[in-house]
């Protein structure tokens, strides 16, 4: 056997009475990434549940914690995995996606694997494409405050009802950044689902909801009545500051700022953002410090936002998400996502799309 340097632990079927009362007791037990199986009534099949891919992002280890508390058997076979335990127990505990100086292990997902969060995610595929799951979940909670959604790859009704266990909306996008869900060999459908928000305690009882649902359910796929009560969000578009930009957020525009966000600007997560609505204040580069990307590279940001005095306005019906005010995640990662309310294309109600 090749030695294998950073292991996955493993823990078979724990009883409520062998994991402590709390998440943060549970966290203490783990020496690492675990995966973890619970037989189930039907041996035939499995499902698997993977979380913790960002140790900040603590709503599935409460729902795994809660599932173990319940000792309950599952209608399959179930698998879980947790990820970034080591990051998660850094402290200030689940104040870390990921350790210093390591990759993001949600973006390992893709070769080479030839460092350590490579090895992890490779053995984490390796045992998801070894037991052949009916589905896979990987729960996350969102950088900024606002409601759940899923996130699936392709339009496909696996995605669509496993999502409804949880959430009432649906991303799809094929922006292939290494994530676990990216991971199409085998067509084993992997749907993200992001809970809410790290420290919100609703976030944390969608995520144990929801968990109990999908392990529970005996047939999966049976339902899909709850899809038509979603909405559908396509091909969303990419809003980033140009390298080396200034970002802050306040209630007038900060000096200095190349875009200066409304405070409260998470509010409008999810939320219908009308032609018109002031969203901040840009700063001397004006609209030029923004770009609004497609999947295939192409700025839109003309189309979608106008400048007024300094101001920055939209230019139609928007829905806005992923906005998040932690400065260094829109800064590296991107300001938010946007679809124009009025293209079917990009958005939908999905009682319409089905007929
Ligand atoms: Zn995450």
């Amino acid at each position: 056997m090749t030695e294998q340097p950073y292991p996955i632990h493993y823990w078979e079927a724990p009883r409520s009475d062998e994991v402590g009362e709390t998440i943060e007791q549970f966290l203490e037990q783990l020496e690492g990434p675990t995966w973890f199986y619970f037989p189930g009534k039907d041996n035939s099949r499995c499902r698997v549940v993977s979380t913790l891919l960002h140790g900040n992002e603590p709503s599935g280890l409460h729902a795994l914690h809660h599932w173990i508390l319940s000792n309950e058997v599952p209608a399959t076979d179930l698998y879980c995995f947790l990820g970034s335990v080591a990051a998660a127990k850094q402290p200030p505990v689940f104040h870390h996606r990921m350790l210093p100086g390591k990759r993001d292990l949600n973006r390992c997902f893709r070769p080479p694997y030839n460092d350590e969060e490579g090895l992890v995610a490779a053995d984490l595929l390796h045992r998801i494409t070894s037991v052949q799951p009916e589905a896979v979940i990987d729960i996350h909670n969102t950088s900024g405050a606002g409601p759940s959604f899923a996130i699936g790859t392709e339009l496909k009704p696996e995605h669509l009802i496993i999502s409804s266990l949880f959430t009432e909306r649906i991303i799809i996008t094929d922006l292939n950044l290494g994530a676990l869900m990216d991971y199409q060999e085998g067509g084993i459908p992997i749907t993200t689902i992001e809970c809410g928000g790290a420290h919100d305690p609703h976030a944390h009882a969608l995520a144990c909801e929801g968990f109990k649902r999908f392990a529970l359910a005996p047939q999966l796929f049976a339902d899909n009545q709850k899809i038509k009560a979603m909405d559908l969000y396509r091909h969303p578009i990419r809003v980033e500051l140009i390298k080396g930009s200034e970002l802050g957020f306040a209630n007038g525009p900060i000096a200095g700022a190349d875009l200066t966000l409304h405070q409260d600007v998470e509010r409008y997560n999810f939320g219908l953002v009308n032609q018109g609505t002031n969203l901040g204040w840009l700063g001397p580069q004006g609209l030029a410090s923004l770009v609004a990307r497609d999947a295939q590279g192409y700025d839109h940001v003309q189309h979608f936002f106008a400048m007024e005095d300094e101001c920055l306005l939209t230019r139609q019906d928007l829905k806005l998400f992923m906005i998040t005010k932690n400065v260094e995640i829109a800064l590296s990662d991107c300001l938010f996502y946007l679809v124009p309310i009025q293209e079917p294309e990009h958005f939908s109600k999905l009682d319409e799309v089905l007929t």
